[in-house]
């Protein structure tokens, strides 16, 4: 089959390689979409220790079952599926508690790091357990499906948030995870979302999308803006998605008492934080993980167009030009948000 391989690192070459085996309970899938991570372009030059050449990346995609193990039950050759970026054992502790996004054993998708390697599907063929699965509704197409992975990191961060009707929250980072999450919040009741960026051209889309107010995160006075809008208090809520000192910070400055700081953004791996503030307002600061069980919820919203994904997709590109799409976004090439590639 083809598949697009990291050859070395920053060099992907279009291959054959072998169709993976199905073990007891996989299934074959024919890959019609996935999307490239910001963790696969992050990953490419080395820096993560997480795409350990030679590997298959892509963990974000959808397809055709083509083929079943004969002890699969419940699914058929010609499902339309998408499946977890992430393989959970079902077995641990956390399995045990549906928590499979912290899986003691968990395997990403296009990840080969010390641990283990496990391809993904940037390839015609990639095998997963039938566990993962799940049905795509028949009016999303395939690209739309590939980008249920990253609705569910914003639906997820949601629900673990407690939002109330009425809330305010804010979304601090208006790249495409931070406009998924304006678009979860709303669509949790939060009666407004303010978004913060230091882009106008994001902010813009952020206002398209369902923000009811924006603000750039440069403006001096940010801080009293939020709270002239929040009588003095400060949001209810505070999405953090970007993570550097700066904007987490922030985020603990604008959150009123007794508020949650959920954060998302991990761009630095350590930042300071004001410790008295976060103790003496009584904040709950915590941190979000991909997610856990919400795919079925996120197909639902996509289909229903509760939450729009087509404004996040910038490119759909033959697997054929993969190289080039990745160098593109590794250079960081402004206004690129998803790109999709098609074996
Ligand atoms: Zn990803
Ligand atoms: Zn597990």
């Amino acid at each position: 089959m083809k598949s697009l391989v990291l050859e070395k690192y920053n060099e992907f070459t279009l291959r054959e390689t072998e169709i993976p085996d199905i073990k007891p309970g996989w299934v074959l899938i024919k890959v019609e979409a996935c999307g490239i991570c910001g963790s696969d372009v992050h990953g490419m030059d080395g820096s993560t220790g997480r795409r350990q050449p030679p590997v298959i990346m892509g963990h974000e995609a959808s397809g055709v079952i083509h083929e079943t193990a004969p002890d699969v039950w419940g699914w058929m050759k010609g499902d339309r599926v998408t499946f977890d970026s992430t393989i959970s054992c079902g077995q641990c502790f956390f399995c045990q508690r549906e928590e499979v996004n912290l899986c003691e054993n968990r395997r990403v998708l296009g990840v080969s790091c010390n641990e283990y390697r496990q391809n993904g599907a940037f390839a015609e063929f990639i095998a997963v357990p039938a566990h993962i699965l799940y049905k795509i509704p028949e009016n999303i197409s395939f690209e739309q499906a590939a980008m249920v992975e990253a609705v569910s990191i914003a639906v997820h961060a949601t629900s673990i948030s407690s939002v109330k009707k009425n809330d305010t929250a804010v979304v601090i980072g208006c790249g495409m995870i931070g406009l998924l999450c304006i678009q979860a919040l709303k669509a949790a009741g939060c009666a407004r979302v303010i978004a913060v960026d230091q882009v106008d051209e994001k902010l813009e889309i952020a206002q398209e999308l369902g923000a009811d107010l924006t603000f750039r995160s440069t403006d001096p006075e940010l801080i009293q803006q939020i709270l002239n809008e929040t009588e003095s208090r400060g949001a209810d809520i505070t999405f953090e998605v970007v993570g550097i000192e700066l904007t987490v910070n922030l985020a603990i400055n604008c959150t009123r008492k007794g508020g949650t700081v959920t954060l998302i953004g991990n761009l630095t791996p350590e930042v300071r934080i004001p410790l008295q503030k976060v103790v003496t307002r009584q904040l709950k600061l915590q941190g979000s993980c991909a997610s856990a069980g919400e795919y079925p919820l996120c197909l639902e919203m996509i289909a229903s167009g509760t939450i729009k994904v087509d404004r996040m997709i910038s490119k759909v590109a033959p697997l054929e030009e993969g190289n080039e799409w990745f160098q593109r976004l590794y250079n960081k090439e402004a206004g690129l948000m998803k790109v999709i590639l098609k074996p």
